[in-house]
């Protein structure tokens, strides 16, 4: 009489991570015409097995699928290939946004160098990434990977996804610890890193590897008040009970930012706020009226080009880089632009508002 079989046998990771795209709203299917594909109707293609390299796992590119998904935001779902271009390199950015994300999200669990992207363009790319992927501000890409992981913590994506990341883990904690026999290639389980250890404040700890002497009290957040050191970050509205006060000598935490430079930013004058309002008595309105208008309602404002001040130059990217900001009419600008001060509370929501700051 033989057996009947009643269960089968699944790859943990695979289970994890088809779960996690299931909770997310994907379908995964298998096929040999694909790499990695999303139809705009909630399926996701990752190839079969046999098409794959050593160290590729269906794993590493659900995640990275999902990543894709989180750079481009909820409506990517609702769209083939999240939207992407993959015949030219119109969204080669994209995908840079992407992998940085990937990398901020893996390293919070010691998995940046074990989900590592496989293909040779992807991993050309991550093999450059410096210890905090978020540190080069002046790529436009930064900002994509900055808003992708801000979504990372909302449904659809939350909470599967960090479950998802805390259970592979678990998983490599424990598969690494065996041995594979000698004269293989090494095994992927074998890259699993030290975690990084809690930050005081809740907020996510500071990116491995990019020490640096960075500091709570060296932080742009930090902000000396009643009497003591606090972070605007864990006094965020919408996070009760964040212990704000800060000893100035912890380790920064992953939203640790240095000193802050506005001719690398301009959030204030680009989209952040909707209208800079002039008094009628202030020298701008003589000095430069090209730049002041009526306000609706009444009133005198600067006029605005598309989402930004009139007034502010820069900003276009060249060669992949975000040229330096710079105000066209500075000796002359408003009493409310030279009221604005860089490192306040505004300046801060400004550069939230605009992908700047996580
Ligand atoms: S945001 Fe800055 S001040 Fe706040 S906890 Fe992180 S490193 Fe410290
Ligand atoms: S938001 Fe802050 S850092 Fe940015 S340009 Fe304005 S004042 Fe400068």
């Amino acid at each position: 009489m033989s057996r009947s079989i009643t269960h089968r046998y699944v790859d943990p990771l695979a289970q994890i991570w088809l779960d996690c795209a299931a909770r997310i709203g994907l379908r995964v299917v298998r096929s040999p015409d694909a790499y990695a594909a999303t139809d705009g109707a909630g399926t996701m293609t990752i190839a079969t097995d046999d098409a794959l390299d050593a160290d590729d796992s269906l794993a590493q590119m659900i995640f990275h699928e999902l990543c894709h998904s989180l750079t481009q935001g909820e409506d990517a779902f609702r769209q083939p290939d999240w939207g992407l271009d993959n015949e030219t390199d119109r969204d080669a950015w994209r995908e840079h946004g992407c992998l940085r994300a990937q990398a901020v999200l893996a390293g919070r669990y010691g998995l940046r160098r074990f989900f590592a992207p496989t293909t040779d363009y992807r991993a050309a790319f991550w093999d450059r990434l410096p210890a905090d992927p978020l540190a080069d501000r002046g790529d436009p890409s930064t900002a994509l990977a900055i808003a992708a992981i801000r979504r990372a913590a909302r449904p659809p994506w939350a909470p599967a996804l960090e479950e998802a990341l805390e259970r592979t883990a678990a998983v490599a904690a424990a598969v690494g610890a065996a041995r594979v026999p000698a004269g293989e290639l090494p095994s992927l389980w074998t890259l699993l890193d030290p975690r990084p250890a809690p930050h005081p404040t809740g907020l996510p700890a500071g990116v491995p590897g990019a020490d640096d002497g960075r500091t709570c009290g060296d932080c742009a957040w930090r902000v000396d008040a009643r009497g003591a050191a606090r972070c605007r970050q864990a006094d965020a509205p919408g996070t009760p009970g964040r212990p704000g006060k800060i000893d100035p000598a912890w380790r920064g935490c992953e939203r640790w930012e240095p000193a802050l430079d506005c001719q690398t930013c301009g959030a204030c004058c680009r989209e952040a706020y909707h209208a800079v309002e002039v008094s009628p008595r202030d020298p701008a309105v003589k000095a430069q009226p090209g730049y002041v208008v009526a306000r609706d309602g009444g009133g005198l404002e600067l006029r605005r080009a598309g989402d930004r001040c009139a007034a502010l130059g820069g900003g276009e990217v060249v060669d992949g880089r975000v040229t330096r900001y710079g105000c066209v009419i500075y000796d002359d600008r408003p009493r409310t632009c030279r009221d604005f001060t860089l490192g306040s509370d505004h300046c801060l929501t400004a550069r939230r508002r605009v992908g700047l700051s996580l």
